[in-house]
């Protein structure tokens, strides 16, 4: 990046995604800019250990639970999926729902719940193994209010956070990793989430999503850069970097440099440096910047993800 910035140390990004082939390129790229560990979210069938061998103390891996058995409450494979994930380098879970899952997996119960009963046991499977489960749930407000207007199939964001609520309130030992702001960065939902942050010590947060953090959380520097004061030793920097999408060195500059314009910036009414579809048409992303000290800066990037899931092997 040739502008300068106020922190200059690793990074640690807190959700990447990979599937075995072209990790290579995402890696060349991303130590290009200083991120120098990562939690991959693998996709591939074989284990990561040939990733992790090829780049030795850079990757924490997750490890993408079985959406179709969860999704038809088939616990029974899951929970022996949770049983393995250990020994086979993967130090924790991954699953995600994302309301368009429905267009994905066949005969969901259309009364599918992520709190229902029946999937208890694979959060307690988790608990009582120690995996800390990285669990998308909703999604930006804007998607609801453009894709999933068919309430009766996709359900309601309100509805969603209330179920993702109600699981970490029966699982106070599980670590609950919440990527995307735990789909609350806009910012008359930031109320709600720190009121989550308070009732519940166990939850962390990952800023996955560059266009959707500078787009919400730049509508309203103040409340936001509250936020990240008050918990600033519980938000992990992230981007959702996929290394299996087709992406050049300036898309990834892109996320980064937002995110940086973003956290490290008192910049005002700077635009997003790539397009961000959810505003195309009503004028593009802005970034105004939340100018975070230097000793949050040092947490978000680097030391709450070491401190939380250790130095990678
Ligand atoms: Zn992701």
């Amino acid at each position: 990046m040739t502008e300068s910035w106020k922190y200059n140390g690793p990074i640690f990004d807190a959700h990447t995604h990979i599937q075995g082939v072209s990790v290579g390129r995402m890696v060349e790229i991303e130590e290009e800019f200083g991120i120098s560990a990562q939690i991959a979210i693998d996709h591939s069938d074989g284990g990561p250990e040939e990733v992790r061998s090829q780049y030795p103390g850079r990757f924490v891996f997750a490890r993408y639970l079985s959406l179709t058995d969860i999704a038809h409450y088939r616990v029974d494979p899951v929970i022996d999926e949770i049983g393995r994930l250990k020994d086979q380098g993967y130090s924790l879970a991954k699953s995600w729902f994302g309301p368009r899952w429905r267009d994905y997996i066949e005969d969901v119960p259309s009364d599918f719940s992520i709190d229902d009963p029946r999937l208890e046991p694979i959060f307690q499977a988790l608990e009582d193994t120690k995996t800390p489960l990285l669990i998308h749930v909703g999604d930006p407000d804007t998607y609801y209010g453009n894709q999933y207007r068919d309430v009766d199939k996709y359900g309601t964001k309100k509805d969603h956070l209330a179920q993702l609520e109600r699981v970490i309130e029966r699982h106070p030992r599980l670590l609950f990793h919440l990527p995307h702001f735990a789909s609350q960065p806009e910012i008359h939902r930031l109320p709600n989430l720190a009121r989550w942050m308070d009732r519940f010590p166990n939850i962390v947060l990952d800023t996955a999503s560059s266009r959707w953090m500078a787009r919400e959380l730049s509508k309203d520097v103040e409340p936001a850069r509250e936020f990240m004061m008050k918990y600033s030793d519980r938000v992990l920097f992230g981007t959702d970097l996929a290394s299996y999408r087709e992406m050049n060195k300036s898309g990834y500059e892109g996320r980064y440099t937002a995110q940086k314009a973003l956290w490290e910036s008192s910049t005002q009414g700077r635009p997003l440096p790539f397009t961000d579809p959810d505003t195309e048409k009503s004028g593009g992303t802005i970034i105004n910047g939340l100018d975070l000290p230097i000793s949050v800066l040092r947490k978000l990037y680097w030391k709450n993800a070491i401190r939380i899931y250790g130095m990678p092997e």
